[in-house]
């Protein structure tokens, strides 16, 4: 059964730790008929199976720091080479920081693609952390303990905020307010993206 070809669509969604961003960005993959690629759930789902890249990256992600860059970026480059993203894509998590942005537009470039919308979620410092205590309590993921949160929250103010002001100046970001429900906040997002004229595949 063919599905409706889905719009052309290259996203980025952007914002701390506890914003939501994977929850938004798996919402607005399925609006759009896309993958969202998460490089955090990559690494996560490679730590489950113990692959290679999986050992060599537990331990970095569990106590709160990057990944290296060349690491990161192969995964990326490889991810994006399936058919499924021929079509488009929404990247969580990736680029990071300034040198990740470098080589996705490498990538992309390579591609002869653009990116047509960076979503920012933006949330209160003291809204993200509760968020990931919660997270922590709920899910007992690895690198939400306190002082991990808290290196996280400082390499995303030092490094990926950063990338933002890159995009800016492209013209392509959209502040999104991330307090509210989960459905406000998609239709927010919908609503910015739709004003740029990226409009949601026909309904399957
Ligand atoms: P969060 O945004 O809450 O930190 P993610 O699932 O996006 O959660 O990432 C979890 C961890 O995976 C990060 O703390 C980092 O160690 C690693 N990681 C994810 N994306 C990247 C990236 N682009 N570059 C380097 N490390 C990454």
């Amino acid at each position: 059964m063919t599905r409706p070809r889905a719009e052309h669509v290259r996203l980025l969604i952007v914002g701390p730790q506890g914003s939501g961003k994977g929850t938004q960005g798996t919402r607005i993959a399925e609006a759009f008929g896309i993958p969202a690629i998460s490089t955090g759930d990559v690494f996560r789902e490679n730590i489950r199976e113990a692959t290679e890249l999986g050992l060599q990256v537990k331990a970095i992600i569990e106590g709160g720091h990057l990944v290296p860059d060349e690491l990161t970026s192969a995964v990326v480059r490889d991810r994006l080479s399936h058919d499924d993203a021929a079509g488009g894509y929404i990247l969580d998590g990736f680029p990071r920081n300034l040198s990740q942005v470098a080589d996705l537009d490498e990538f992309m470039r390579e591609r002869d693609e653009n990116v047509d919308a960076v979503i920012e979620l933006s949330v209160p410092r003291e809204e993200s952390v509760a968020r990931l205590a919660l997270r922590a309590h709920e899910q007992g993921r690895a690198d939400d303990t306190e002082e991990v949160i808290a290196n996280r929250l400082a390499i995303y103010e030092r490094e990926t905020a950063p990338i933002l002001d890159v995009y800016r100046e492209r013209g392509v970001v959209d502040e999104i307010d991330g307090v509210g429900t989960p459905d406000e906040i998609t239709d927010r997002i919908i609503a910015a993206l739709e004003a740029r004229g990226l409009s949601r595949r026909a309904a399957a």
